[in-house]
């Protein structure tokens, strides 16, 4: 479904992708891991369109995302929802507006059907309640709550998770990763996520990709991964971090 081939990016003289060669089939859920700087966020950047690779070809769905003309790209761009470290939600819009702001603006949704779905997504998430309340008005941990749900919202095919519970108090990291657990375990959805959580990491994954230097150093399931890794630089960042 994604496909990175010899993505190469820099900014100034620091390359941090380095012929990129990446693939995820539609379905499954890839974690991506790695010391700071390795340029994981950079990828998830490059998928929502945030940031251009240098070289390389990026393509979605069968669809070319990078190199490819401006309105292309806007189509296939639908197919992405991304949730941020930062939650990123509009302040000034109520919960409910959060989530039907892109379904009506974006894909013309009728606004009826946008806050039926959207109020069903509050639900999955937890929140039914909130759909009035303003996002600076909820904890962190219900803001990225909201994030996740604003996301689904647009029915993407593919999830970019990015780091989404750094920003949260310990206390709320669980209740996050728990209904990120149970969004993948329950849809078809495709997960690309980069994540500290090695435990999360670990149960949803089908496969992880350790990063270092631009480039992805080993790729291999979570068991044999975190108890077994084959290169020494994957047991070394993971003696650090577990
Ligand atoms: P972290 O885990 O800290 O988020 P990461 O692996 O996600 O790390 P990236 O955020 O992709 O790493 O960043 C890779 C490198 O690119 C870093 O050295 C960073 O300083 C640099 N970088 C990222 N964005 C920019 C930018 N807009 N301008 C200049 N340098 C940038």
């Amino acid at each position: 479904l994604i496909r990175l081939e010899g993505v190469t990016k820099r900014f100034g003289d620091n390359t941090v992708l380095d012929g990129l060669d990446l693939s995820v089939d539609a379905g499954r859920h890839v974690t991506l891991i790695g010391p700071s700087g390795s340029g994981k966020t950079t990828i998830l950047r490059m998928l929502m369109t945030l940031t251009k690779p240098d070289e390389g070809t990026i393509t979605v769905d069968g669809e070319h995302l990078f190199p490819a003309p401006e309105k292309r790209v806007r189509e296939v761009r639908k197919k992405i929802g991304m949730v941020f470290q930062q939650f990123n939600l509009f302040p000034n819009m109520s919960v409910l507006r959060n989530i039907t702001e892109a379904p009506v603006r974006v894909l013309g949704m009728p606004k009826d059907e946008a806050e039926a779905r959207a109020r069903e997504l509050l639900d999955l998430v937890g929140l039914a309640d909130k759909c009035d309340a303003r996002p600076t008005r909820l904890s962190g941990g219900q803001q990225q709550r909201v994030a996740i749900a604003r996301a689904l919202a647009m029915r993407p095919r593919v999830l970019l998770l990015d780091e989404v519970t750094s920003a949260l108090d310990p206390e709320l990291v669980a209740g996050v990763l728990d209904l990120l657990r149970d969004i993948a375990r329950s849809t078809d959805i495709t997960m690309l996520c980069v994540t500290h959580e090695m435990g999360f990491a670990r149960d949803i994954s089908d496969q992880v990709l350790m990063f270092d230097s631009g480039r992805v150093i080993e790729a291999a399931p979570p068991e044999k991964i975190f108890s077994d890794p084959e290169r020494e630089r994957t047991r070394e960042f993971l003696s650090a971090v577990l």
